[in-house]
């Protein structure tokens, strides 16, 4: 089957990491077809995935966007969409990866006849998208699409409850190959000596950064915790979240962490980071719609704990491969972080169950293979 990818994205989120290994078995006949340039390009690349940048210019409306700010933007869409259907043609399935290629997707969908798949990431509430985009959304995956793949149950019940068709959905988990996740000893010796820190207890936090991703909690959190936590913050403001990291600056600067609380930035060496930490901790104050770093703790044999909402609750049941706590709750992640740190055995009998399971339940081969019946049925 030859498939059209799309993904609005140049960036590295969740969604475009996912999108990488589901492009994988398909990339000897397909094509990912990406509305801005950027390090998700490069990555296709260097995995031999074909891909081709569609826009020329970059479409401006955002998650929040309302309807004016959406139509304003229809400019910008119009020569993608000339674009996308010029393309579509060659292929058997358009895949849609966003919101903005759903848009796009939808109506190429409409002029080739090709079927339409919609990988749902995100959740559609009100705290995450404007009325008008889960208008959008709904209205053209229910007119448009054959099949809406939901990463979470949350995610699939937020799009039914925004009015989408129950019976387009099915839930499909994020994939990971375990074995990415066991890094060379001695490339983790290295990176602890360059971070500073051995003989610390390392609270590692993997996520973009952004306000509802919550690392403003942790940092919080690091004041109710002894001196010998140090917090490892991994990730970047990829969506223009400046303000946000400012605050979490002085932030650090206002409690006197600085030498508790590192930000990395973005790196792709997160299996290896993964690896330095004694507990991952994820903070997100809005429901996650899956929470890929979740996952991947559990596969590095980490605890993890999360915040108890959206796709968490799936992932995660406490005290059996991780733990829970309430969203926006520093003294609850302090308790959790306090104990990991005092009762080291049994956190980590923990995380080795987590890994056990999850390296079953998210094995990649398995959820591509599920992808690739739902595909086949069109
Ligand atoms: N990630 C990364 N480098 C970073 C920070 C995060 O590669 O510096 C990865 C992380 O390992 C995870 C993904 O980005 O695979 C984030 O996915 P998640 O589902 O946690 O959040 P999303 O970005 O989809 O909101």
């Amino acid at each position: 089957m030859k498939i059209l990818f799309l993904d609005q994205s140049g960036n590295l989120g969740g969604a475009e990491l996912c999108l990488l290994d589901i492009a994988k078995p398909y990339s000897d006949r397909s094509l990912v077809g990406l509305f801005v340039d950027g390090p998700f390009k490069s990555l296709l690349q260097q995995h031999h995935i074909p891909v081709e940048v569609l826009a020329t210019q970059q479409i401006t409306v955002r998650k929040q966007s309302n309807l004016l700010q959406a139509l304003g933007s229809f400019q910008q869409i119009v020569p993608v969409i000339i674009n996308v259907i010029k393309i579509a043609r060659v292929y058997d399935l358009i895949y849609a990866n966003t919101q903005k290629a759903l848009v796009i997707g939808a109506i190429a969908s409409f002029f080739t006849r090709r079927p339409l798949v919609y990988h749902l990431h995100d959740i559609l509430s009100k705290e995450h998208f404007s009325e008008t985009n889960r208008r959008i959304a709904v209205t053209l995956a229910n007119r448009f699409a054959s099949l809406v793949i939901a990463n979470s149950q949350a995610s699939q019940t937020a799009f039914i409850q925004a009015g989408g068709r129950p019976e387009l959905t099915t839930v499909v988990y994020n994939g990971f190959n375990p074995k990415i996740y066991q890094p060379d000893v001695s490339d983790i010796k290295q990176l602890q000596q360059d971070l500073g820190l051995e003989g610390k207890f390392v609270v590692g936090h993997f996520s973009r950064l952004a306000p509802w991703k919550g690392q403003h909690i942790l940092i919080n959190a690091m004041t109710k915790c002894p001196p010998e936590v140090t917090a490892i913050l991994v990730g970047d403001a990829l969506f223009g979240e400046q303000e946000y990291v400012q605050q979490l600056h002085q932030q650090v600067a206002n409690l006197e962490l600085e030498n508790r609380v590192k930000f990395l930035g973005f790196r792709s060496d997160i299996p290896q980071l993964m690896a330095t930490c004694d507990l991952v901790a994820h903070t997100s104050t809005s429901p996650e719609p899956f929470g890929r770093v979740i996952v991947e703790a559990m596969l590095s044999g980490k605890p993890v704990v999360a915040a108890k909402a959206g796709g968490a609750t799936e992932l995660v049941e406490h005290g059996v491969n991780g733990f829970l706590v309430e969203a926006g709750e520093p003294q609850e992640l302090a308790q959790v972080i306090n104990t990991c740190l005092v009762e080291r055995e049994q956190s980590q009998t923990i995380a080795n169950h987590a890994r056990m399971t999850a390296s079953q339940r998210f094995d990649v081969t398995t959820i591509n293979q599920q992808i690739a019946q739902l595909l086949a049925q069109y």
